[in-house]
């Protein structure tokens, strides 16, 4: 059994935040992988374990997805997330959602219940409120650091001199990949997308094989970057054929699409992803990208930028 998370390759650079607000960063990843490992640990399956990883994500505030997710340029929140699988290659999915409090939850409701991949818009939240789901008010995903985001942006914008975009600015997104103890795979990915996102914007992380896939037997794997470029190269996709088809490792796969494919267009981009035979692989090619996994002695290792920190047992 294996589970291992990201949350973003957007991490802003450790200067900008104080020891304490990185330690609770690392806390809320830690806590994400608990949550995913008691579910594996009690022999559940994979899929529900990225959930509730993704869940326990999607509450925080350090993240790009859910409570602290990004802001349009009319600064409200439209949320992605997606869900997968690998056994039946079932997957489930939801964009531009702005009420259900857990783009997961709906992303695993539509796999579950609605027969369709993927539902968008104030139909997906609709759907979501039938199935039981917490409803919020849009301001609910609102923080002050995202608030300020989106100032400092468009006051660049207006004065003509844009300021220099950080990945930090563009990137957050959270994901999570387990294998259950029979093996099964499943990927999770969620997002609010970047910070001045157009209305109606769609990413790559409710596209299922653009930042999320899952096959058993080869990989499962959720990606953050620039999610127009996941979708134009079908990364998520790509990595497993690589794999499956191609015959390489999950190691080169990863780096190549990360350090080739993506950084030939000069973009952030990080995945994380998780082999049938339980190597766990997160390459990025920004500064930083909060990451964490379980090895298999049960050690957390959680990690923002290089340092990777063993914040105990499981
Ligand atoms: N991939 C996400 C999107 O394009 C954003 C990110 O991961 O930074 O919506």
């Amino acid at each position: 059994m294996e589970i291992a998370i990201h949350g973003g390759c957007g991490t802003l650079a450790p200067e900008l935040l104080p020891a304490a607000e990185w330690e609770e960063v690392r806390a809320h990843l830690a806590q994400s992988l608990r949550a995913g490992w008691a579910i594996l640990a009690a022999g559940g399956p994979a899929v529900d374990a990225v959930q509730a990883a993704v869940v326990v994500l999607e509450d925080s505030p350090h993240f790009n997805a859910g409570y602290g997710a990004a802001l349009t340029h009319e600064a409200e929140h439209e949320l992605d997330a997606s869900i997968m699988e690998g056994t039946q290659g079932r997957a489930g999915a939801v964009c531009t959602v702005r009420r259900v409090r857990n783009p997961i939850l709906a992303a695993r409701a539509v796999m579950e219940h609605s027969g369709c991949v993927l539902l968008s818009a104030e139909a997906a939240d609709r759907y979501a409120q039938a199935q039981g789901l917490a409803m919020v008010d849009n301001t609910y995903f609102t923080t002050p650091r995202r608030v300020k985001a989106l100032a400092d942006i468009q006051a660049g914008k207006a004065g003509g001199a844009i300021r220099p975009i950080t990945e930090a600015d563009r990137h957050g997104t959270v994901g999570a990949v387990a294998r259950d103890a029979r093996g099964g795979l499943a990927a999770a990915t969620s997002t609010g997308g970047f910070n001045d996102k157009p209305q109606g914007r769609v990413g790559d992380s409710p596209i299922i094989g653009a930042g999320t896939f899952a096959r058993d037997g080869v990989c499962a794997v959720s990606c953050t970057g620039m999610g127009e470029l996941f979708i134009r190269h079908a990364v998520a996709y790509d990595l497993c054929a690589r794999m499956e088809y191609g015959g390489q490792s999950l190691p080169q796969a990863g780096d190549h699409l990360v350090h080739q494919t993506m950084s030939g267009h000069g973009i952030g981009a990080g995945l994380v992803s998780l082999g049938a035979d339980g190597t766990v692989h997160a390459p990025f090619n920004t500064r930083g990208m909060a990451r964490g996994w379980i090895t298999g002695e049960g050690r957390i290792c959680v990690a923002t930028h290089e340092e990777v920190f063993d914040v105990g047992h499981c």
